[in-house]
């Protein structure tokens, strides 16, 4: 008797497997009734691992699988969930993450189908963000991990032997207000720094050019190396955009990477008008980053990488070691190779679930439920403006709705009943709002944000949501 981790009966796993794909079935077909729920503290007990584990029949792993771990995921699954930018999933996820375990392809690179998946769902991404034909791309786990590859590939432009030598010189980027922490949490990770992190005011009109265009000479005359310069397109606080056009004129004109962070914001360019529009330029950039889990539902964790010049992004990771040696032919074949364009060397199998998502639903589909969720922010926004104890921090262009849900108040006060309130919505199962600092009346507000990344959310559940909020404020 070997020690194989097969099954020793087959047909009895078998049984099993069906029973946990129909209670997986179940369970999201069910979302609308099944919100998040705190995870009771003999569940969380029955979390714990021993030194020495005996191990369980597969009927007992099915049990604990579908009964202690299903139920207590984050919620995102439920039409009434808005909270931080969460993707909801979809029923195909279900299916292409089940052939991706069986297969447990390594897609570090090598020669098999799931890297010319992954190439197919690369080309697709840098058709719809309008990139040249030979831009390059990696999936990634998110755009947190997107951002230090792009930033690492204009680094390494900007410092042609830092690979080699290390960083001496200062480096300076340039950014504008809405900026995602993942943007200095790369220049941290890169020996960067956060505070070359230049903020730069913003007008009106976008990033202040006479501002940008002053602190870069500063930076160069005090001898720091300016290198590059980030975009929002949608950000993380109220859904705004940048003028990517206006970007890539200045990006140009002072020599700097233009990055675009579109974690969720990019798939606007899927939807109808307004929105698509949202992203006009985005092809001229250096670099851009967004997130399949977010906004187009794939399972977690998938996000993508494009960098126009692939000399650029394969200079900045490439290296084969002896025992990484292509071939022609055979396993070993299958050059670019992806692991020559990231971090990983082992890659798991993101590219089946991307594909499947855009072949299940198609093109025009995705577009509409994005359409849509700004269409349901408009409308969060309407009921917010229509309700006279309510006030928008900031008007609604994207998918994102900030309020207060009641601006009578002192700021501090405001502040207290808005993080009650997403509190007692959330733990009574009804809706998930985060909060964020916003600008009310000319003081600082903690505010209620929904963020709607969500094909399952219907007009109806705005509405229930907003009478909710109205409800636990104790509006009439
Ligand atoms: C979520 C988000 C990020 C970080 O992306 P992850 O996929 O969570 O790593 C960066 N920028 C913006 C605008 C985001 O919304």
């Amino acid at each position: 008797m070997t020690d194989s981790l097969d099954p020793t009966d087959w047909d009895a796993f078998r049984a099993e497997a069906h029973r946990l794909l129909d209670s997986s079935l179940d369970r999201l077909e069910d979302a609308r009734n099944r919100p998040w729920r705190p995870v009771p503290q003999e569940v969380r007990a029955g979390y714990r691992l021993g030194d020495d584990e005996p191990g369980q029949t597969t009927a007992e792993i099915v049990d604990a699988l579908q009964d202690r771990m299903m139920p207590y995921a984050t919620g995102n699954t439920h039409p009434r969930f808005f909270g931080w930018v969460h993707g909801t999933g979809m029923a195909e996820g279900i299916l292409s993450e089940m052939v991706a375990a069986t297969m447990n392809a390594n897609c570090g690179g090598r020669d098999h189908g799931m890297v010319y998946v992954e190439r197919e769902v690369i080309d697709w991404t840098r058709r719809q963000m309008g990139f040249p034909v030979d831009t390059s791309g990696v999936l990634v786990t998110g755009t947190s991990q997107a951002t230090v590859i792009a930033l690492q590939a204009a680094r390494v432009r900007a410092l042609t032997h830092v690979r080699t030598t290390g960083q001496a010189i200062r480096l300076t980027a340039y950014t504008g207000a809405g900026v995602h922490n993942a943007a200095r949490k790369a220049l941290e990770l890169l020996g960067i720094g956060n505070d070359n992190l230049r903020l730069v005011p913003t007008t009106d009109a976008g990033l202040d050019i006479d501002a940008l265009s002053a602190r870069i000479a500063a930076d160069r005359a005090a001898g720091a190396t300016p290198f590059a310069l980030f975009g929002t397109a949608g950000s993380v606080d109220f859904g705004r955009y940048d003028d990517l056009n206006a970007l890539a004129d200045i990006a140009g004109d002072q020599g700097l990477w233009l990055h675009i962070d579109a974690a969720f914001g990019a798939w606007t360019r899927l939807a109808a008008a307004p929105y698509r529009q949202l992203t006009d330029g985005m092809g001229r950039a250096d670099s851009m980053a967004c997130d399949f889990h977010k906004w187009m539902a794939v399972p977690y964790d998938c996000g993508i990488v494009l960098i126009r010049n692939e000399a650029e992004h394969r200079a900045a990771f490439a290296a084969r070691p002896a025992y990484l040696t292509g071939m022609d032919s055979g396993l070993a074949g299958g050059d670019p190779w992806f692991c020559d364009y990231g971090v990983d060397l082992s890659r798991g199998n993101r590219a089946l679930k991307v594909w499947t998502a855009i072949k299940a639903h198609g093109t025009a589909k995705l577009g509409r439920t994005v359409t849509a969720n700004c269409e349901r922010a408009a409308q969060m926004g309407a009921l917010v403006t229509a309700a006279p104890q309510m006030q928008l921090a900031a008007p609604v262009v994207s998918n994102l709705c900030v309020f207060t849900a009641d601006t009578r108040l002192s700021p501090d006060a405001q502040s207290t009943l808005n993080m009650r309130i997403s509190q007692d919505l959330q733990n009574a199962g009804v809706a998930v709002f985060s909060t964020t600092l916003a600008e009310i009346g000319g003081a600082s507000v903690t505010c209620l944000r929904a963020a709607i990344t969500n094909h399952r959310t219907t007009p109806e559940d705005v509405e229930i949501a907003i009478a909710a909020v109205a409800g636990a404020a104790g509006h009439a």
